[in-house]
């Protein structure tokens, strides 16, 4: 029996057509800008987001960290849904990269509305910290996958405009967004100073993210690449995947979405799960336990029956769909869920 993988998006695996790829690729010393495979890459990325300048990152968490720290200096404050990856995942290094004081919002849906940030903004005075960044997420994993509502993004880029703040997106699941929306990755993502997007999720290339700004942002950035540990050499070998996932797999993330809506309501009529199904958006799905059941033990019977899903909280698991998982896999999921949960 094949185990269906609904951890993440992550543990795609790269294709036959995309390790072929990688094997033509034709590479150089990218920390000398003489990788010819990056090049393009981050080519076609300021193309597709319209762009000044996009650089190649190892990770998603690598290019949030490197934007923050390109757009601050220590002591200022950043807000951010209390939710949101940069703060939940990536170990402190808002505070121990570039210093920042981090202000935890508490928000319906990942969405951080104008009002909030106008609400949030200190008063410029000797005894304050300094607010001049604000992250969004899109769309929103600890909330489920969700979409930012575009007229809000608009309206807190306004609010940033009107304070001089700095407005950056991390958009590792933009593609999703986009795909779900219709609006094109250039208006979705127009608003922010800074963009970090990531290759490895639903588009299934095995490494990497990009990171979109103007070209002068971006010149900082390859500096504090280098500092981070982030310059690579032949890296048009890892660029390949990603070019071909981006020539290749956007819009077929249609499919991971439709498949995440059957799991959903599939998973929610079984006594076990409470799912809201309005915030299944996208590839993600939240399952709340109902009653005594608790993550772990639940996760293990799952595990023997032969999916696998991951802890979200005390009471809470997470599927994922994404290219290596079909509807037919999805349906067999929930039929094994359906028989070991009796
Ligand atoms: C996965 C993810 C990232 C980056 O993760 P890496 O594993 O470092 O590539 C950033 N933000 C969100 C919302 C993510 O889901």
């Amino acid at each position: 029996m094949k185990t269906i993988d609904l951890r993440s998006d992550t543990v795609t695996r790269p294709s036959p057509a995309m390790r072929h790829a990688i094997a033509e690729a034709e590479v150089g010393d990218d920390v000398f800008g003489d990788d010819p495979t990056v090049k393009e890459l981050e080519r076609v990325a300021t193309d597709l987001f319209q762009r000044e300048a996009s650089l190649f990152v190892p990770s998603g968490t690598m290019g949030n960290q490197i934007c923050l720290k390109a757009h601050s200096q220590p002591g200022w404050e950043l807000l951010c849904d209390r939710e949101c990856h940069i703060v939940n995942y990536e170990v402190a290094g808002p505070v121990v990269h570039a210093g920042l004081l981090v202000n935890l919002l508490t928000t319906e849906s990942g969405i951080i509305t104008a009002a909030m940030v106008r609400d949030n903004i200190r008063p410029k005075n000797i005894h304050c910290p300094e607010t001049r960044l604000v992250a969004l997420e899109n769309t929103h994993n600890r909330h489920g996958g969700t979409i930012l509502p575009q007229d809000e993004v608009l309206k807190v880029r306004e609010v940033c405009d009107e304070f001089g703040l700095v407005l950056h997106l991390d958009g590792a699941r933009i593609w999703n967004a986009h795909v779900a929306t219709g609006i094109s990755l250039a208006d979705l993502t127009r608003p922010f100073d800074s963009v970090s997007v990531c290759l490895s999720k639903g588009l299934g290339a095995p490494i990497g993210s990009l990171i979109l700004g103007s070209a002068e942002f971006i010149e900082k950035c390859r500096r504090e690449r280098k500092l981070f540990g982030g310059g690579m050499r032949q890296a048009g070998i890892i660029a390949a995947a990603g070019l071909y996932a981006v020539k290749n797999n956007i819009g077929r993330l249609a499919e991971d979405h439709a498949n995440a809506r059957l799991l959903a309501e599939g998973l929610d009529r079984l006594p076990a799960f409470d799912i809201d199904l309005t915030k299944v958006q996208t590839n993600i799905v939240i399952a709340n336990l109902i009653g005594d059941l608790t993550p772990e033990p639940l996760l293990a019977t799952l595990k023997d029956g032969g999916v696998l899903a991951v802890p979200f909280g005390p009471r809470r698991i997470r599927f994922v769909t994404h290219l290596d998982v079909n509807r037919v896999d999805c349906e067999e999921a929930l039929k094994r869920i359906r028989s070991v949960l009796g």
